[in-house]
């Protein structure tokens, strides 16, 4: 059988897919605050705290959750896996889409 290019593509992406369970929804937000101490490093306004949150929508209410630092790169890694996730899905549907509109147009 020929190889069909699409349904390489399609596999890789199925593939590519792999590791989905650790998946977050949201975004992944880093900024820098004041702590409010007025003898800490940070009152000058220069070297400020970072501070990591992840930001989602909740049964339709937007929601911040704070995020330890130490588990920052873990969050934000697991919410990139989840934006491949649905990249991967979105193009998996098209190409399947112009899949099914070709057959449908065979005789
Ligand atoms: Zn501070």
């Amino acid at each position: 059988m020929p190889a069909d290019p699409e349904l390489d593509l399609r596999g890789r992406l199925v593939r590519s897919l792999g590791a989905l369970r650790e998946m977050l929804p949201g975004s992944f937000v880093e900024r820098s605050r004041k702590c409010g101490k007025p003898t800490c490093h940070c009152a000058g306004g220069e070297k400020l705290h970072p501070q990591f949150l992840l930001s989602v929508l909740v049964d339709g209410q937007p929601r911040t959750f704070h995020v330890p630092t130490e588990r920052a790169e873990e969050v934000r890694a697991k919410v990139a896996q989840r934006k491949r996730f649905e990249q991967a899905a979105a193009q998996i549907a098209h190409l399947n889409l112009r899949r099914f509109l070709r057959r449908k147009e065979r005789p």
